[in-house]
């Protein structure tokens, strides 16, 4: 079919035609899904290398679809953007972080991090920082453990605006991470006037470890220059003793990968916060 044009042409035509239906169901469906609540946050520990202790928590969106069962971000998070769904819900994701970082002090895990992603669209919504000021104020908590995980690309399309937002929320105690680096275009220097205390290295270099030799490279690299700017470095996607040996041979300051945890569910998460905490 593909070397007909005419075929081809309609080939794409009706995938065209599919995909625009497609979209548009998913987002009537996520719309709806957001109003029934079935959106749910599942929460990844974050180990320190030093201590073994958790550190904290990055809170990842699912989706309890009533007739597909539990479904990822990634297939739903695309649809959310393109159409702004991706707002409300990040704000009803800053909400329920809120509320469990809350829980987790009251039930006696004071220091814990919870860490939330941002995207693109929301670090763009004109009332991004009154709105989570609003949310932090009602949730009452400890801001200083709240974090918010933001790409290069979200910060570097506009630096006025991202440096004026990263103050403002920096000054009620909110801390921030640069999330998969390494992926983007922009070098760590650039980003050295903002308040970032945390990179993330990307998991795709992590598990290039042991395949590639620039993987080393590039990992060591970012960790020596994370380090020399005052950032903290924690590594994505650590799968094995192997990949969790490099990283404590080069100093990184916390691992998230399936080694150690895979992001569960909220009860889950609290059962093994009680087993670390009594072994
Ligand atoms: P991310 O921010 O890079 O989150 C880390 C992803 O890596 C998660 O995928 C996590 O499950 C996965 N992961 C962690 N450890 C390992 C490992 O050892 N091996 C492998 N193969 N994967 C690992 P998840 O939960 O599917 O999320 C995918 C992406 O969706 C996230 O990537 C983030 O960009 C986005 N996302 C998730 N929740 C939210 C949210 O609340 N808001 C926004 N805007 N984006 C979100
Ligand atoms: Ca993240
Ligand atoms: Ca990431
Ligand atoms: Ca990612």
């Amino acid at each position: 079919a593909k070397r007909d044009p005419g075929t081809s042409y309609r080939f794409y035509d009706h995938q065209l035609h599919v995909s625009v239906g497609h979209q548009l169901r998913l987002e009537a469906d996520l719309r709806s899904a957001l109003r029934g609540r079935e959106l749910e946050l599942y929460y990844q520990p974050r180990i320190d290398l030093a201590t073994e202790e958790v550190r904290g928590v990055e809170c990842l969106l699912r989706w309890q679809h009533p007739t597909r069962g539990l479904v990822g971000p990634d297939e739903f998070i695309p649809a959310a953007e393109r159409s702004g769904l991706i707002v409300p819900i990040g704000y009803w994701v800053i909400e329920q972080a809120c509320k469990r970082l809350k829980e987790c002090q009251d039930m006696g895990f004071p220091g814990l991090v919870f860490a939330v992603n941002l995207s693109f669209r929301q670090f763009h919504d004109r009332k991004m920082t009154e709105t989570i000021f609003r949310i932090i104020f009602n949730a009452n908590i400890d801001t200083s453990l709240l974090e918010l995980e933001l790409t290069e690309s979200a910060m570097m399309h506009d630096p006025d605006y991202a440096q004026r937002c990263l103050r403002e929320l920096n000054q009620l105690g909110i801390s921030f991470a640069l999330d998969d680096f390494g992926t983007g275009f922009s070098s760590l220097s650039n980003l050295q006037h903002l308040p970032i205390s945390l990179v993330k290295i990307d998991k795709s270099f992590v598990q290039a470890l042991g395949e590639s030799a620039d993987a080393e490279h590039i990992i060591r690299a970012i960790i020596s220059l994370a380090h020399s700017l005052q950032m903290s470095v924690v590594a994505e996607g650590v799968e094995t003793e192997g990949q969790l040996e490099f990283l404590r041979q080069q100093h990184c300051d916390e691992i998230q990968g399936f080694y150690y945890a895979r992001p569960m569910a909220w009860e889950d998460l609290v059962q093994f916060l009680n087993r670390r905490n009594q072994s």
